[in-house]
């Protein structure tokens, strides 16, 4: 974090940002300014530098053809990657997952290359997932269980560093009876709805590695009850917390 504000780079959002992913940027903002940590916003479209000093860098989900290209253009620009390295948070949501890894699939069946910044690879699965996803924590993330909807057709094979954000408990996730990635502060999952509105304890795990330090806890009656909702429309009994043993860095 810079002396003086979290930025966050919310990264092609004209490319990525299906269903409403934009809302990432905004709870990040909402949570960031309820506990007065001043907090701005720095667009970065396509073409432009990535700023490899922001503290959070958002990429959204994203068509085939979008996802093709922002992943060249990323390439080709350096920035995030130099962020990456540096252990400033990157999160990115199914397209923006997928490009963070080493390949994934094309519109038209090629394999095209992904930044890398996570060793995961995507392939196509015969049929697309659709429907909700829901998903427990385990430590060392030891977070509430994860809830949101995935539209896609990768599937998506995690090795070496990277671990799973969840076990699947409803919907594909990435088709192994996991769901998302993460290594460092680098994480993606297949998880819309936005996934940092539907699982604020995952929006504060990342200000909270933004920020190097434990956020005061939020009364959000709002949020909750969207989580109590959905949690139990899946089936599933809200609960606050699982596996409390150890915590992420
Ligand atoms: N194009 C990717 C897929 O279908 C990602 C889709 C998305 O971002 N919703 O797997």
């Amino acid at each position: 974090m810079t002396a003086e504000h979290l930025t966050i780079a919310w990264i092609c959002p004209e490319l990525l940002g299906t269903y409403g992913d934009r809302g990432n940027v905004i709870a990040l903002v909402s949570r960031a300014q309820a506990r007065a940590i001043p907090i701005r916003v720095v667009r970065v479209d396509a073409g432009q530098p990535v700023p490899e000093s922001a503290d959070i860098h958002i990429l959204g989900g994203g068509e085939d053809l979008a996802q093709e290209e922002v992943a060249r253009q990323l390439g080709n620009d350096r920035g995030l990657r130099r962020a990456a390295e540096a252990g400033r948070v990157v999160f990115g949501v199914c397209a923006g997952y997928q490009l963070l890894g080493t390949s994934f699939v094309t519109h038209d069946g090629r394999t095209a290359d992904g930044l890398g910044l996570l060793d995961i690879r995507s392939e196509h699965a015969a049929r697309r997932a659709v429907g909700e996803l829901l998903g427990t924590v385990p430590a060392p993330l030891s977070l509430p269980p994860v809830t949101g909807f995935e539209n896609h057709r990768g599937t998506t094979v995690l090795s070496g560093d990277t671990r799973p954000l969840a076990r699947t408990m409803v919907g594909v996730g990435n088709g192994d009876g996991t769901e998302g990635g993460f290594h460092r502060h680098i994480m993606g999952t297949y998880l819309h709805g936005p996934a940092l509105v539907r699982n604020p304890a995952l929006a504060d795990l990342l200000l909270s590695w933004a920020t190097g330090g434990s956020l005061p806890v939020m009364n959000d009656p709002w949020t909750e009850g969207l989580r109590s909702e959905r949690l139990t429309a899946l089936g599933h009994k809200p609960v606050t917390c699982i596996e409390t043993e150890g915590a992420a860095k």
